[in-house]
């Protein structure tokens, strides 16, 4: 036996001070039910869910609590008549047929309580990381549906809220941010997100992503307008771009904008669709690119804003490839499950 007493309050002080990211979720956004052979399935959440509770990498995360997202927080980027008609032709559970939003949105009925949940959780993560000391200032908010085709005044490619737009705005009108960035990864081009923003000097974007490609914008020459005229910086990339080509191309376009933004806080559009194996985006990308992608938003969010990142999920549609991709994102950022501590 030791001869020197075990002091159990040094355990759990050494425990309390070591670095967590904060898993914002509800599985509740696995009812948003979209129609058969759709990429966009519940699937995606759920498998992602149930691998980070069989592999740890939930109980390495603390769980951030959050409710739906409120009416003004949404205001501030969509209008009333889009919000008002999104209420109205909700299913009803009398009446549950999904309702076609676009050619490729559709809200069933759990759609708009799984928007909500989506937009509130990045928005409850916004608040916490702005908040938290040193050792709880990043979050991953597992949602879904995705948010960055989302326009003002309409729902688009799969998107029925702009949530990373609806945190953004959170952070830049409520908490009195002047310096938000938010980083694009998924294949897609954001824009909803761009166009949210383009005129706006406080929250700059950059996309990197494939093109020409759905949903058509995000040439290089989109870099805003008036006041954010050169706070939009788009990185269009062609399908047969290299693994080489895209880091270089991403780092060069991330060190531009923070140089110039040096945000306060760093907000992630989380695409896992650029992998070489996607059904629906198809670059050339592998899953540890992911990880590089990671470790270069965390060098620009240690360099200016103390490590304060929200990471948002966006899309990635080959379900093993997104949940092996989202899991280097999130180790990447600091979740250590008992597994890797052993290792
Ligand atoms: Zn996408």
């Amino acid at each position: 036996m030791s001869p020197f007493p075990v002091k159990p309050i040094l355990i759990a002080h050494a425990w309390q001070n070591r670095k967590m990211i904060t898993l914002y979720t509800d599985r509740r956004m696995i009812n948003h039910k979209t129609p058969a052979g759709h990429p966009e399935r519940p699937e995606r959440l759920a498998a992602l869910l149930d691998h980070w509770e069989k592999k740890g990498h939930k109980a390495a995360m603390r769980a951030g609590s959050f409710g739906e997202v409120t009416r003004p927080a949404l205001s501030r980027i969509h209008s009333g008549d889009y919000l008002d008609d999104l209420e109205a032709e909700s299913p009803r559970a009398t009446d549950d047929r999904p309702i076609m939003l676009d050619p490729d949105t559709h809200m069933a009925l759990g759609t708009l309580t799984a928007a909500r949940l989506a937009a509130g959780a990045a928005v409850a993560a916004v608040d916490q990381v702005m908040k938290a000391d040193a050792n709880d200032r990043i979050a991953f908010c597992a949602v879904r549906p995705p948010g960055h085709h989302a326009r003002v005044h309409s729902a688009m490619g799969f998107c029925i809220y702009s949530t990373i737009a609806v945190a953004a705005a959170h952070a830049r009108d409520q908490l009195g941010l002047e310096r938000i960035l938010i980083v694009d990864f998924d294949v897609h081009h954001g824009n909803g997100t761009q166009e949210i923003f383009y005129d706006d000097n406080r929250v700059g974007f950059v996309s990197i992503h494939r093109h020409p490609f759905y949903p058509g914008t995000g040439k290089a020459d989109e870099s805003g307008r008036g006041r954010g005229a050169g706070f939009t910086w788009n990185a269009p990339l062609g399908a047969s771009t290299s693994r080489t080509a895209y880091h270089s191309a991403f780092e060069k376009v991330l060190e531009t904008a923070a140089e110039k933004m040096r945000p306060q806080l760093v907000l992630i559009s989380a695409g896992f669709d650029a992998h070489r194996l996607d059904p629906v985006g198809g670059l050339n990308l592998e899953t540890e690119d992911f990880g590089l992608i990671t470790k270069a938003l965390m060098n620009v969010a240690n360099t200016h804003c103390g490590g304060r990142i929200v990471s948002l999920l966006e899309g990635g549609y080959n379900v093993d490839k997104l949940v092996e991709s989202a899991t280097l994102h999130i180790e990447t950022l600091g979740c250590r499950p008992e597994s890797l501590i052993k290792n």
